[in-house]
């Protein structure tokens, strides 16, 4: 079984997005910067945060996290998210989720504007991804579809099967997958006998935020699984929403969790920004 690591891929990319970036701030005047928010303090999105600004230095954009108290009022965020919005040395907004209950996520969506929405969530880019006209793409979908081209697995003419239907993974990898011309079978938390179905696909996109829910009985034998779960177990060591250790003889190739899905998600977000910098500049 092949292991669809993420290094080669980000390596490759990264040093290709650095040059490009070098010739656009010699032309702009500027790096593509990047403004993150992150709202209260969860560990998890602290690291991913983090993660998020390490990566941006590593290809010379500049970049800045935004803190605010889990308590605050969302009208003082809105008013911040308004000023990123007008600010010309301003490309790419992303508000760190999950966010506390008072926000509403499709105000949230709204608040960001469809010019700097690097997260590709805000209906206008919705829309034009469902189109197939996209202006950003979604960060995590597109992540894995280029994981996939690197790889040379083909796409076109396959039977693919989406675990989930989130805004943020299984909706817009369905749509980037339908416009590559695979046949999607969209599976969720209502759809009867879902291990049976998923036998039947080449592809296995799973996106369901449920710790080790695939074993080798949902899988066709030679098929490619993609795992997008991620989950810490009681020694904190991060594993995916496949049972890994079912899948070795029966799946052809598999993303490991860590170093899969998650290091393509932040490489697309910062080709997003770049984009957005071009696009403005
Ligand atoms: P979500 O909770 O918003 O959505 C989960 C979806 O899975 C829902 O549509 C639900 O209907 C479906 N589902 C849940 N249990 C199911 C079951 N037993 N059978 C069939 N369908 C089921 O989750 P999300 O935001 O899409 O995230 C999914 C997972 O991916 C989480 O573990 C999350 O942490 C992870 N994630 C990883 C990255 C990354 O970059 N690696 C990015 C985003 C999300």
């Amino acid at each position: 079984m092949n292991k669809l690591l993420a290094k080669p891929v980000i390596e490759k990319r990264r040093a290709e997005l650095l040059d490009k970036t070098i010739a656009l701030k010699s032309k702009i005047g500027r790096a593509p910067h990047l403004a993150v928010i992150l709202i209260g303090d969860d560990p998890a999105s602290e690291v991913y945060v983090g993660k998020k600004g390490q990566a941006a230095e590593a290809v010379g954009f500049s970049h800045e996290t935004i803190l605010f108290p889990k308590d605050v009022d969302p009208s003082v965020v809105y008013k911040r998210i308004g000023e990123l919005n007008e600010s010309k040395n301003v490309d790419g907004i992303l508000v760190q989720r999950p966010v506390p209950h008072q926000f509403k996520e499709e105000d949230m969506a709204m608040a960001v504007t469809p010019k700097k929405d690097v997260d590709c969530l805000h209906p206008e880019n919705v829309g034009l991804l469902v189109n197939g006209n996209p202006r950003f793409y979604p960060c995590t979908p597109r992540g894995i579809l280029l994981l996939l081209e690197f790889y040379g697995i083909p796409v076109e003419k396959k039977l693919a099967c989406v675990i989930g239907r989130s805004s943020i993974v299984g909706k817009p990898l369905a749509a980037l997958l339908l416009a590559k011309n695979a046949t999607i079978l969209q599976i969720h938390r209502s759809t009867p006998n879902p291990s049976e179905l998923c036998k039947q696909a080449d592809l296995v996109f799973v996106a369901a935020g449920s710790p080790k829910l695939v074993k080798k009985d949902w899988i066709k034998p030679g098929a490619v699984v993609i795992d997008v779960g991620v989950h810490r177990d009681q020694n904190n060591k991060l594993f995916g929403d496949v049972d890994a250790s079912e899948m070795e003889g029966v799946a052809s190739a598999l993303t490991p969790v860590p170093g899969g899905v998650g290091p393509m998600t932040i490489q697309v977000l910062l080709e997003n920004t770049f984009a957005s910098a071009e696009q403005r500049r």
